[in-house]
């Protein structure tokens, strides 16, 4: 198993571990079979995560694995393709969820129940592999190895999305305004005036729009 994208095609901008998963995809736009008052835009517009081998090669680029741990996820999806596969699917799943919960922390909309539940979900096995540890004098929270554990990359994704949702401050957390984009980000400017998930990729399409715009009008 290739991973289908290197590691320095993942761009890091959101802040924060479960927003840079949320950005795992080309962007998040309308969702034609949506029904109903709310559009999420939850369609993927081109994913990113192909297969169980791309989702490795991110949580690796992300620091969420190892080197080493990356490369024995990559031998033990060959060895067992059917649970990779399904661990890709739940990440999948995981991933719209999170993208939704900060969508309507985003639009101050209730959020969806279903949404909720599956973070639920995710954090309790998180959770469930937990563990005191007590090492050079202090305690700590650590996690069981995992060793063989294909959806370890999920937990810490999990937790860092409930982390941030019940920080209290959800006002920096943000959404591009760029066409067909839609990735979130924590806006840690000063002035929080941060509108584009980066300024030479969204901010810059704008830019040229607005000049165009301009030249139009002027003539
Ligand atoms: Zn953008």
């Amino acid at each position: 198993m290739t991973a289908g994208l290197q590691a320095n095609e993942f761009k890091l901008v959101g802040g924060n571990p479960s927003l840079d998963f949320v950005n795992t995809v080309g962007g998040w736009g309308g969702n034609p079979l949506k029904k109903g008052p709310r559009d999420y835009r939850d369609a993927v517009l081109s994913e990113k995560l192909d297969g169980y081998a791309d989702l490795v090669v991110w949580s690796r680029h992300v620091g969420l694995l190892t080197n080493k741990e990356a490369r024995k996820f990559l031998r033990l999806a060959e060895q067992k393709p059917q649970a990779a596969e399904a661990v890709l699917e739940r990440g999948l799943k995981l991933r719209g969820a999170i993208y939704r919960l900060f969508k309507s922390v985003v639009e101050n909309w209730r959020p969806d129940a279903a949404d909720v539940e599956r973070l639920s979900e995710e954090l309790s096995v998180a959770r469930s592999h937990e563990k005191l540890i007590y090492a050079e004098n202090r305690f700590s929270w650590g996690s069981d190895a995992g060793e063989d554990a294909l959806d370890r990359m999920l937990w810490p994704l999990a937790l860092s999305a409930a982390g941030l949702l019940t920080s209290g401050d959800l006002s920096r957390i943000r959404q591009c305004g760029g066409d067909n984009c839609g990735w979130l980000f924590l806006d840690k400017s000063r002035n929080r005036s941060r509108q584009w998930c980066a300024m030479n990729d969204c901010g810059n399409l704008a830019k040229v729009r607005r000049f165009r715009q301009r030249q139009r009008e002027g003539g």
